[in-house]
């Protein structure tokens, strides 16, 4: 099995802050909270996880319910967002997607803390959703190394039956994403096209760093081994 997972704010695309926006909004307008605190990080985490941690900022109860109800009032306010804010595909993003395919063997996933909801919104509006077969996403578990695990078994299913070896590769622009690729065994491929500093990447020790997807010569050969 060649599998190629994804990750998608800063690696495949950048949109100009819509998701952030989105979520201050939901905030706003369920929670009536005016300014959303600037402690919590949001780069290479869930989304799940991310409210988790806003909620407690905000002296919020972390239950179920307040959850659905941001979930709800996030996804509704997302595309409007992505409209106004632009944002774009980065660079050797369709390149590396069409050479992967070409490869005939490579199954393209994702492995985002995005909700799934958002996922497709976010992908949808770039031209990309229909790439990816599969994936695995921000509201099924608060931790990315889980939702390695979720993406990985998700890329087992969609593949069948194999007695080959088997190649994975986690593509993404936080030393989370080089984390949960060692937590499933997979190639860390890291990138600094979001809002990670290249240094802290290096950091993380990921297998191979690249300025941009323009460079995925490591990534095509791995997955051609
Ligand atoms: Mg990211």
């Amino acid at each position: 099995m060649r599998t190629c997972l994804f990750d998608i704010d800063g690696t495949l695309l950048l949109t100009g802050g819509a998701g952030m926006y989105a979520f201050a909004d939901a905030f706003q307008a369920e929670f009536a909270v005016a300014k959303l605190s600037r402690e919590v990080p949001f780069a290479g985490r869930s989304d799940r996880g991310i409210a988790a941690a806003l909620f407690e900022a905000h002296g919020i109860p972390n239950t179920d319910e307040n959850w659905r109800r941001f979930y709800a009032a996030y996804v509704a306010r997302l595309d409007d967002h992505l409209h106004r804010c632009g944002g774009e595909v980065l660079p050797g993003v369709i390149t590396l997607i069409e050479r992967l395919e070409a490869q005939g063997n490579v199954h393209l996933g994702l492995l985002t803390g995005n909700v799934a909801a958002a996922a497709k919104l976010k992908l949808t509006h770039y031209g990309l959703w229909d790439r990816f077969a599969f994936g695995g996403f921000g509201d099924e578990h608060p931790d990315r190394n889980d939702i390695a695990a979720t993406a990985l078994d998700r890329a087992r299913e969609h593949h069948g039956p194999s007695t080959g070896q088997e190649r994975v590769v986690v593509i993404g622009d936080t030393p989370n994403d080089v984390r949960c690729a060692r937590a499933i065994g997979a190639y860390a491929v890291a990138v600094p096209t979001g809002h990670t500093d290249v240094m802290e990447l290096a950091a993380a020790n990921p297998d191979v760093l690249v300025e941009n997807l323009t460079d995925h010569a490591a990534i095509l050969e791995y997955l051609a081994a």
